[in-house]
């Protein structure tokens, strides 16, 4: 890096303040670049999109491997649902301060704005955030910084404290005004994109993780299609709404699986989760899949299996009551 002005990495999570965050920055003479992650539950599409309304380019790290890892067991625990916010965000300011380390850069920053989100926002949030990163002292959030103890860089004169912004709190006014000031006309309302904090995917990633514990990307994919019923005997089901589903279904199942299809009648794909046909389960699920198929009632329906190569079939009565479904349903 032949420059002489400071080299700033900013995180993009793609809401207005990250887009906001690299404006206020660009008031300064720096050299700015995004970084942004993509994992089973996130993708990188908001922070690439920041980055373009920004005007700076953007890198984009899969996080997904060490972002299991770290959902298994986080340092900080979960908010609401199943996200770990703060054991997230210092694990993405890592992987930046590693890039940021590699590249020669002198800061991190973030669109982080001190009071705005209830877990990952407080004053000690960002401080365990930091510490937690291993890179205390060189995490810009230039939204609140005249609010928060000064950072290296701003120590040492390569950014202009007096330049940055004293914002706080949940009002979004002031970001509102900010918008306005900079053109910026579209961005996508914060916190939206990660399905960690939705509740229904979180309470299906929970039965996943107690059932299998080493479940992997795949395995989460499959919980994006479909509905999903836990059978007795703690037997993980997935059973396809329309067409979309079956194919993602049928093409996320590995050798492990167990696929059912119900011959003769229109009908959805199922998807017994690490499973073998010798399952007790079977003709339950079997069952399931034809309920939710064109089968007439009460007449006997032919449910193709599928295993590891092997296939066969079983027959069952469309007699499954909604009742009895529910009570399986996640
Ligand atoms: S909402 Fe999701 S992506 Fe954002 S910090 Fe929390 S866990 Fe990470």
């Amino acid at each position: 890096m032949t420059e002489s002005k400071a080299t700033g990495i900013g995180l993009l999570s793609g809401g207005l303040d990250s887009i906001l965050a690299v404006k206020v920055l660009q008031e300064q003479d720096l050299r700015l670049l995004g970084v942004t992650f993509s994992t089973p539950f996130f993708s990188g599409q908001p922070g690439i999109d920041a980055g373009r309304a920004a005007g700076i380019e953007v890198q984009v790290i899969d996080l997904t491997d060490k972002h299991l890892a770290m959902l298994r067991n986080p340092v900080y625990g979960f908010g609401s649902q199943m996200n770990p916010c703060i054991d997230c965000h210092a694990l993405m300011l890592r992987e930046a301060g590693q890039l940021m380390e590699q590249m020669k850069a002198d800061f991190l920053f973030t669109g982080e704005v001190l009071g705005q989100r209830p877990m990952s926002q407080r004053r000690d949030s960002l401080r365990s955030v930091e510490k937690l990163s291993g890179y205390p002292g060189r995490i810009l959030r230039p939204l609140s910084a005249r609010l928060l103890p000064p950072t290296l860089v701003e120590n040492e004169g390569k950014v202009d404290r007096e330049r940055l912004l004293d914002i706080n709190g949940r009002s979004r006014k002031r970001q509102i005004e900010l918008a306005r000031h900079y053109g910026i006309k579209v961005y996508p309302q914060p916190g939206g994109g990660c399905m960690l904090t939705k509740e229904g995917f979180a309470r299906k990633l929970r039965e996943l993780f107690t059932l299998y514990p080493d479940a992997g990307a795949r395995e989460i994919e499959l919980l994006k299609w479909g509905r999903h019923l836990l059978l007795p005997g703690g037997v993980f089901l997935a059973v396809g709404r329309q067409q979309t589903d079956n194919e993602r279904l049928g093409s996320l199942a590995g050798p492990e699986e167990v696929v059912l299809r119900v011959l003769d009648h229109p009908g959805p794909l199922g998807v017994l989760l690490h499973l073998t046909p010798e399952t007790e389960a079977l003709s339950l699920a079997a069952k399931v899949v034809v309920s939710y198929s064109d089968a007439p009632l009460e007449g006997a329906v032919r449910v193709e299996w599928k295993h590891a190569g092997k296939t066969g079939m079983v027959t069952e009565a469309n007699n499954l009551r909604k009742e009895e479904m529910k009570q399986y349903l996640l």
